[in-house]
């Protein structure tokens, strides 16, 4: 009895196995021979046709219960991988916009130490009396966040109508990128001047006709950005990126603005320092500044050796200049004195308003006997000169007084003094002369 049970059960639990695991030819192979060993069965055995039958009929109904099984395990299956599917899809999602949130965060803190950076700069720049600092400073900030080659900073002659450029800096990444001590490369300001190309050239045309921001953007070559610094209504200085990565960033626009302002302070300075160091009508040096200059040569004289001469220039009888065709005559006559001395003298020598008509001189790495010949040079120029002022043609005389650094004579005031007392001796034999100190 039990022999039987268990061959029942694993015969229906094989008839079960194969419809769920078995693919169709593998079932209809099992079905089929099924059906041939239940023929055999009935045919070969005295089975009776009732069990036969009904044992043929329960295979069948497992075969096909098996089939059904199968099938609502495969849909529940489906459903259950849809689940999951959407589970999955729903859990990525939220990943996703977490991670897209966690990311936002980190830009966020990313720009505001940006910002908090780029605040402390222009902070720093905006305490910058000089526009090579403020440029560095300037070049560290954008360093800092941003890509590019380099940095030129061109100011344009005020003087002159033209747009020609008078001086030309530059900085560029890779020397950001080393500088490690600001006040190095501040002492040697040379390191920082630039040479201009002409394509530069180019830039400052287009720049002076569209007076306004503009990017080139270029396919091979280096691109660039172009700001106009304008104080006036006159464009003082142009700023060059070249290389710029990011042109649009609005960081760059707040930082460029306030390089643009501390410019135009340091330029705005500038002038303030040049209208109180320079005499109204002669445009000379003031006295006080003239002193100043001198003591500082005086100085260097004494350290290095170096020599120095003083020319004391007084034009001859103004008084009476003045009193016989009026003070405004004598203003232009002046003027025009100034502008001969000047002409006259080296760049690098110092010519001051000394006094009401009276000029000095110093005239630097200059012995005696040059000095001699500066000064006869002016006096000659002016006594040879027709003064033009109002229809009036006009001339005039100096006498002047010279003196050299020497070992005696090792003091700014000792300096000055014999200067004065060479041009009182000048002044004392006739005027129209020179005379020098100790002679
Ligand atoms: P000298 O030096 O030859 O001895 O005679 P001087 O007449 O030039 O001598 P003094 O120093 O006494 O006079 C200087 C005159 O220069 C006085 C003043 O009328 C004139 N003067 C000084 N400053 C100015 C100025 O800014 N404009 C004009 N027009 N005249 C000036
Ligand atoms: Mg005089
Ligand atoms: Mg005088």
């Amino acid at each position: 009895m039990w022999k039987y049970l268990t061959l029942n059960a694993l015969w229906f639990w094989m008839l079960f196995l194969v419809h769920f695991y078995g693919n169709r030819k593998s079932q209809a192979f099992f079905l089929l021979s099924m059906l041939a060993a239940a023929a055999v069965l009935a045919f070969k055995s005295s089975v009776d046709p009732f069990a036969w039958f009904s044992y043929l009929l329960y295979s069948l109904v497992i075969f096909w219960g098996a089939g059904q099984f199968k099938q609502w395990v495969f849909a529940r299956s489906i459903l259950l991988d849809e689940e999951l599917k959407a589970y999955s899809k729903k859990y990525d999602l939220e990943k996703l916009a977490l991670s897209e949130k966690e990311n936002a965060n980190v830009a966020t803190d990313k720009r505001a130490v940006q910002i908090a950076t780029l605040y402390e700069k222009a902070k720093e720049m905006s305490q910058c009396l000089d526009h090579s600092e403020a440029l560095v400073v300037f070049g560290e900030a954008l360093n800092r966040d941003f890509k590019f080659q380099s940095i030129k900073l061109v100011f344009f002659d005020e003087e002159k109508t033209s747009q020609a450029p008078s001086e030309v800096y530059e900085l560029t990444q890779e020397v950001l990128g080393k500088v490690l001590d600001r006040e190095a490369l501040l002492k040697d300001k040379k390191s920082l001047k630039a040479r201009l190309f002409p394509q530069d050239q180019k830039i400052f045309e287009r720049l002076f006709q569209e007076e306004d921001f503009f990017y080139v953007s270029q396919e091979q070559g280096v691109s660039y950005a172009v700001y106009p610094f304008v104080i006036d209504k006159k464009i003082f200085a142009g700023l060059i990126l070249y290389g710029l990565d990011r042109p649009e960033d609005p960081l760059l626009s707040i930082l460029v603005e306030s390089f643009k302002s501390d410019m135009q302070r340091v330029k705005l300075y500038d002038r303030v320092e040049t209208l109180a160091i320079t005499d109204g009508l002669t445009h000379m040096y003031v006295r006080r500044h003239l002193v100043e200059r001198l003591d500082e040569e005086v100085n260097r004289c004494q350290k290095f050796g170096f020599k120095l001469s003083f020319l004391m220039i007084d034009v001859d009888h103004f008084k009476r200049f003045n009193d016989g065709y009026g003070h405004l005559v004598g203003d232009v006559v002046l003027k025009q004195v100034a502008g001969i001395i000047k002409k006259n003298t080296r760049e690098l020598d110092l010519v001051g308003r000394y006094g009401g008509e009276e000029f000095g001189v110093l005239l630097v790495e200059t012995d005696e006997q040059a000095a001699f010949l500066v000064a006869e040079r002016i006096r000659r120029s002016i006594a040879e000169r027709e003064f033009k002022a109002y229809d009036e043609n006009l001339r005039v005389t100096v006498s002047i007084g010279c003196s050299t650094y020497s070992r005696t004579l090792a003091e700014t005031n000792l300096i000055v003094e014999a200067a004065d007392s060479a041009l009182y001796q000048a002044k004392r034999q006739g005027r129209d002369r020179v005379c020098m100190s100790g002679v």
